[in-house]
């Protein structure tokens, strides 16, 4: 058997450790809560941020409100002061201004408390789910590692057996398989036994490659990158 070929059929036992490690749930919940946890500083700064506008706000417009109560309440006395319809025409337009004024800053103000309780309650369920997302966090983490530690032993030996074929491997082939799994590309080696076509992709196999192939013992497929050995 190709040597090379040896090789792979043995790491393949390792690859199939790595893809038992990498869809490990616990794994996957570490990382989402992870991920969930690098952004909610900032999900809880804006909404800091906008509790405290609307706070300005609230206070900025019960004030304004204030006041102007108090003004209205001074235009009920204000009509026996004037004597001209004229006069007293303006006074009501302006009474009504005001009133039509007051109304809206009690519709804003409604508006701006509710806003300041939906914030709130936003804040209060980030928080839950943060101290949820850092429990989840420690006890997967936890898990995984116990998980990952159970592997370690399986894996040192499978390397240990890869290490001794490396002797009676072409230095070039082992490094452009190494190179191949170092890019997460699985099975890298394929044999090549003719047919014009790379096994992997189907890419044409030109018959200038096929030489090469038949001089050096190895080529590289130029389409998926696959390496073709040839079994002779
Ligand atoms: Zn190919």
């Amino acid at each position: 058997m190709y040597k090379l070929a040896e090789y792979q059929s043995i790491d393949a036992e390792l690859k199939a450790i790595e893809q038992e490690l990498s869809a490990n749930e616990d794994r996957k919940k570490g990382i989402a809560a992870k991920k969930f946890l690098d952004t909610v500083n900032d999900s809880l700064a804006e909404l800091d941020r906008k509790a405290a506008e609307f706070d300005n706000a609230y206070t900025k417009y019960t004030e304004t409100f204030r006041k102007l109560s108090e003004t209205q309440k001074e235009f009920d006395n204000v009509f026996e002061e004037y004597s001209g319809e004229d006069e007293i025409n303006f006074v009501k337009k302006k009474a009504q201004e005001l009133v039509d004024e007051l109304k809206r800053l009690e519709k804003l103000i409604n508006h701006l408390k509710e806003e300041i309780l939906s914030i709130t309650e936003q804040y209060n369920t980030l928080k839950k789910k943060t101290m949820a997302a850092q429990k989840q966090f420690k006890e997967s983490g936890q898990k995984y590692t116990e998980f990952k530690a159970s592997k370690a032993k399986a894996q040192e030996e499978i390397q240990v057996r890869l290490k001794a074929l490396e002797k009676d491997i072409d230095p070039q082939a082992l490094s452009l398989y190494k190179q191949r799994r170092a890019d997460k590309i699985f099975p890298i080696l394929y044999e090549y036994a003719g047919a014009g076509f790379c096994p992997h992709c189907r890419t044409e196999i030109s018959k200038l490659a096929e030489s090469n192939l038949s001089k050096s013992g190895i080529i590289v497929c130029d389409n998926c990158g696959r390496i073709l050995y040839n079994n002779k």
